[in-house]
């Protein structure tokens, strides 16, 4: 009774992120109602193992007490306070200085935001104006990958590769522009590394050539592409594509939202090639998911420039009346903790290998066509035809058979459209729950090999 309320409560009035509204009405929401561990409980009482972490960022899991008294206590002291007229907070200058020594070699200035888009909307506006701080104002156009995320700002989405943030806002603007996602599975070029890269930075180099250098601002990309389904690029891949820009004088921003905070292994994916980017954006596993929260790290020479341009006796327009929340600072700082002190981010790179040897055994299943893995990021590439790599169809909705038969499983994955499985378990993962995993894994798989239009499409 109560939980029919809530659902009809819930379809009348809470409009859902990234949904077809009548759909979701259609459908009711799952309304989730507790969470421990590796664990979350709907109000129906349905135990579900949660491989996604939330959306890729409860990465430390549920019903870490230390947070919630970090929190708790920050509350009491401090609720609130503003970085505006040059006040701040202990906590959120604390973090700061962490993010600074931890982060790659170089990018020494935090802009704390709430969360991955307006990281990335705060990190174009950054660039624009550094580049009209620096006499060079045509700078302006910026580059990034197909099937790339970067938010959902009215700036980032057009940055963002994918159809569906574009179709009806009027994306990408002039100034945004794509080349092709190193997506090894479906290049012409397959499984060789070398060409794979070679071709991404002539891409870029092309690219570059067609706008013009002196009008190119930037190059954004995820080190692993997260919402295109986890394509992760050949070693050496990111490396190449910073030293391409830094070759043709623009800006490299690496968007570590999903893969930052040891989810590929590494504390920062840039880390693993040694990479230092000119700005780095992050959100998520910052603090976990416990409370919203993003930042924009920048090099100092960005920082500089922008500081001592033509109109540095004026503030800068751009800030946020939660630009640095102390709660969700001290949240962060006690999440960073528990992942370097606290051991997960050592749990996390022990697991990983774990995820990756089981789904090396989901490669002879009738359904699976790739896996793709980075530490404790996966995709699963389900095809109707293995030697023609086909798709299924659309009106199979292979997605939502995935949902429900993991759901029915007691397991939650992101469901691709496109029939990509994505997971991103919580780094703090047992080696039980992930044999857990790989258990409900196989057997969503299998229950949807079952399905009689999946069948009659192979
Ligand atoms: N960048 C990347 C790479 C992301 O994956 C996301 C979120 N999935 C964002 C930016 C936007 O972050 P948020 O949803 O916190 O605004």
């Amino acid at each position: 009774m109560y939980l029919n309320s809530l659902i009809e409560s819930d379809r009348r009035h809470l409009i859902h992120p990234v949904s077809a509204y009548r759909a979701h009405e259609a459908r009711g929401a799952t309304v989730l109602a507790s969470a421990q561990g590796m664990y979350v409980t709907d109000q129906s009482g349905h135990e579900l193992l949660d491989a996604f972490a939330g959306l890729w960022c409860v990465n430390v899991g549920y019903g870490q007490e230390s947070i919630v008294s970090a929190a708790a206590e920050q509350m009491r002291r401090l609720p609130y306070a503003t970085g505006y007229f040059s006040f701040a907070s202990e906590p959120t200058i604390r973090l700061a200085e962490r993010l600074a020594d931890l982060s790659p070699e170089g990018l020494t200035r935090v802009y704390f935001t709430l969360g991955g888009s307006d990281a990335v909307d705060s990190a174009i506006r950054f660039i624009v104006h550094y580049f009209n701080a620096t006499g060079r104002p045509a700078k302006k156009q910026m580059i990034a990958l197909d099937k790339g995320y970067h938010g959902s700002s009215s700036t980032g989405a057009g940055l963002t590769g994918l159809p569906a943030f574009h179709r009806q806002f009027d994306l990408p603007r002039a100034w945004q522009h794509h080349i092709p996602a190193p997506y090894a599975y479906r290049s012409e070029v397959g499984a060789d590394d070398a060409a794979l890269i070679a071709q991404s930075v002539a891409q870029l180099r092309a690219k570059v050539e067609e706008l013009g250098a002196e009008n190119v601002a930037a190059f954004f990309a995820e080190p692993v592409q997260g919402s295109a389904g986890v394509l992760v690029p050949p070693r050496g891949w990111l490396k190449a594509m910073r030293d391409t820009c830094r070759e043709l004088d623009i800006l490299f921003v690496a968007d570590e939202v999903i893969t930052g905070f040891g989810r590929t292994g590494p504390l920062f994916a840039c880390e693993s090639e040694g990479v230092s980017p000119d700005l780095m954006t992050m959100a998520k596993g910052l603090t976990a998911g416990y409370a919203p929260m993003g930042a924009v790290l920048m090099s100092e020479a960005i920082y500089a420039g922008i500081a001592d341009g033509p109109d540095n006796h004026l503030p800068i327009g751009h800030g946020f009346t939660y630009s640095g929340h102390p709660v969700s600072a001290a949240v962060g700082l006690e999440v960073l903790s528990l992942y370097l002190e606290g051991g997960i981010l050592a749990n996390g790179q022990e697991r990983g290998g774990q995820l990756q040897a089981g789904l090396a055994g989901l490669l002879d299943h009738p359904l699976v066509g790739n896996v793709r893995s980075a530490g404790m990021l996966a995709g699963i590439e389900l095809v109707c035809d293995k030697a023609a790599k086909t798709r299924f169809a659309g009106e199979i909705d292979i997605s939502g058979k995935l949902s429900a038969a993991a759901y029915a499983r007691g397991l939650i994955f992101r469901a691709f459209a496109d029939g990509t499985i994505g997971l991103a378990p919580a780094l703090s993962c047992s080696e039980a729950d992930m044999g857990h995993l790989l258990e409900r894994l196989r057997a969503t798989l299998d229950d949807v090999l079952e399905d009689k239009a999946v069948r009659s499409a192979l």
